[in-house]
């Protein structure tokens, strides 16, 4: 196995274009660009317009087999496959999620891909960027001001104080927040309430920006957004609190999607990082609107296993963008079907069992049937699915080659890609079997029309997605599916909350189990968002921090140069 830098080290030493030429290869005028010192540019919504009569590129979404807790390398293998077309002479964009502090500080480290495959400079990536994820902080908690000083102020609404949903949110990891009580220290000092804070990531207006198509779409959307019920239980809405405008002012900026660059000088638009679980876990609509005539390329990555993040992608971030997508990508690697076998166990932020290192296709192939069913998932949205086998230093040529076995056992596109080690030139037979994927005709479809009951939108996902026999649906979801219909969101697409780790609801169960039903405990609403989420399991929308934070190995030395940053 070949050693090579750490990141850090890499990123540091790659050479960055000037962003107005990166933005010229994409048709990116610098009238249409708002440079943000020298790694970010913000690129005007007036570009959606401006570059329409240029050719379509292909739209390509990178989507994983059901990962383990350590990744499976999404984000590396999208910047490795936006890279690798430079090398067959095609201009590849990559469009990503911009990463949360959260789990920069915690667990994960930074998240702008890795090896030689990377976004640059990853410092301001992984930190603050221009800013996008604090408006969206401010403007989440100016409606919690808002909604709070209105019921303090006479309650003219006659909002129930107990049926408000709208909590308050902060781009941290800390456990103390999750369960707060606002308000304390007498009359003077508000109204006493149980509420808490989640990290921004999970917050609606996180959602909603990631989903909106135009600054004007954007303020609806805000003032859509139902923020409790008033005691006759009918839904109280951030318009209702004239609030959404100066939301709306607090995001202008933020709309704006940011142009930054791989190690290999081509582009990247980084914009929104909506949760994967309670949101759609992919990038911007209005990223995609204006790189889909960028290049011949546009790779975007959809958070999780293709059962989650590509679904979603395929029905609510397409239904809404009005894009179809020409080619998906199912990012599999060794470790990750070795984990399918049900042999082995993988613990987030600890090394992998000894024994998964030893040379050992069989065990590959016994995880087999999740790979089998995440390339059916994409089939059944009508959409060419392509194989890319991230190699890891630890990989032996059997075992890869025991996952380019069952690519073609299911008839798919699939390549070896060694662009963490190598760069584009790594992804070159990656890029080439997309792009023949793509040649083929795609016949795009989305799994259930919008005017069927939402659960059966659920059932149907549970089913047809994660191998399901049926849903449970508790008592209090099913009352609250039947209010959700009953307020005119029924049309709704479903955005489900469930574990990553698992086609299931267990995060334990590997592979593709059958003769299970998916439990439904509990369903919300994001109806600025556009969709409704359905609780499956226990989701965390406040993370905590691990007995050895990122934090505490992230320090500063003389020269002003930020070390310890993975
Ligand atoms: P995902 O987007 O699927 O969560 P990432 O691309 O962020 O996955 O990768 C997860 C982790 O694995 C990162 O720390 C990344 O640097 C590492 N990684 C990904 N691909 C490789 C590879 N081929 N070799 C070594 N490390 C890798
Ligand atoms: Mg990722």
């Amino acid at each position: 196995a070949t050693s090579i830098p750490s990141d850090l080290a890499i990123s540091r030493a790659a050479v960055p274009r000037p962003l107005t030429e990166v933005a010229a290869e994409m048709g990116i005028g610098p009238h249409l660009l708002e440079p943000y010192g020298n790694a970010a540019a913000k690129v005007s919504l007036d570009a959606i317009d401006e570059l329409r009569d240029r050719p379509r590129a292909k739209y390509v979404v990178v989507s994983a087999i059901t990962p383990t807790p350590l990744g499976t390398g999404k984000t590396t293998t999208s910047v490795g496959l936006g890279q690798g077309f430079k090398h067959i002479g095609k201009l590849g964009v990559v469009a990503l999620r911009q990463p949360s502090m959260g789990p920069t500080f915690g667990i994960k480290g930074g998240a702008a891909g890795g090896g030689y495959s990377q976004v640059i400079p990853m410092e301001s990536l992984n930190l603050h960027l221009t800013g996008d994820m604090h408006a969206v902080t401010a403007a989440h908690n100016l409606l919690s001001a808002m909604l709070a000083n209105h019921i303090h102020k006479g309650n003219a609404l006659r909002i129930d104080p107990h049926a408000v949903s709208w909590r308050r949110v902060l781009d941290i990891n800390d456990r103390e927040l999750r369960q707060i009580v606002t308000g304390l220290g007498g009359r003077t000092n508000g109204t006493p309430a149980e509420t808490g804070f989640d990290i921004t990531a999970a917050s609606e207006v996180m959602a909603l920006l990631a989903l909106s198509t135009s600054l004007r779409d954007l303020r609806e959307r805000l003032g859509r957004i139902v923020v409790g019920y008033n005691v006759d239980g009918e839904p109280v809405t951030a318009e209702m609190l004239k609030v959404a405008g100066a939301m709306c002012v607090l995001l202008r900026d933020a709309i704006k999607p940011n142009l930054m660059q791989t190690v290999e000088q081509t582009p990247v638009m980084i914009h929104c990082g909506p949760f994967g679980n309670i949101a759609t876990g992919n990038s911007s609509v209005v990223a995609d609107l204006i790189a889909i005539h960028g290049g011949d390329y546009l790779v975007t990555e959809a958070g999780f296993g293709a059962d989650i993040g590509a679904e979603k992608f395929f029905n609510i971030k397409c239904r809404a963008s009005g894009l179809t997508p020409d080619a998906a990508v199912v990012v599999a690697g060794v470790r990750d079907l070795k984990t399918h076998s049900g042999k082995y166990r993988v613990t987030a932020g600890k090394p992998l069992p000894e024994a998964m290192l030893v040379e050992n296709p069989d065990d590959v192939y016994a995880g087999a049937s999740n790979l089998r069913r995440q390339l059916a998932n994409i089939r059944r949205h009508g959409v060419n699915p392509v194989v890319a086998v991230n190699a890891f230093p630890t990989d032996y040529e059997s075992e890869q080659q025991a996952i380019l076995d069952i690519a073609a056992e299911e008839g798919a596109y699939a390549a070896v890609s060694n662009h963490f080690t190598r760069g584009g030139k790594g992804a070159i037979d990656l890029a080439q079997a997309v792009a023949e994927a793509c040649d083929q005709p795609s016949t795009y479809q989305r799994l259930y029309p919008d005017d069927m009951p939402l659960a059966d939108k659920i059932e149907t996902i549970a089913r047809e997605m994660y191998g399901a026999d049926g849903i449970d649906v508790s008592p209090l979801a099913a009352r609250q599916l039947e209010s959700y219909e009953h307020n005119g969101f029924g049309d709704l697409p479903v955005c489900i909350a469930k574990t990553h780790l698992s086609l299931t609801d267990d995060p334990t169960r590997k592979g593709a189990p059958t003769g299970w039903r998916l439990p439904v405990r509990e369903v919300r609403a994001s109806v600025g968002a556009g969709f409704i989420y359905p609780i499956c399991g226990t989701m965390q929308t406040m993370p905590g921090l691990s007995s050895s934070p990122a934090a505490e190995r992230i320090d500063i030395d003389d020269e002003g140069n930020i070390v310890g940053l993975s």
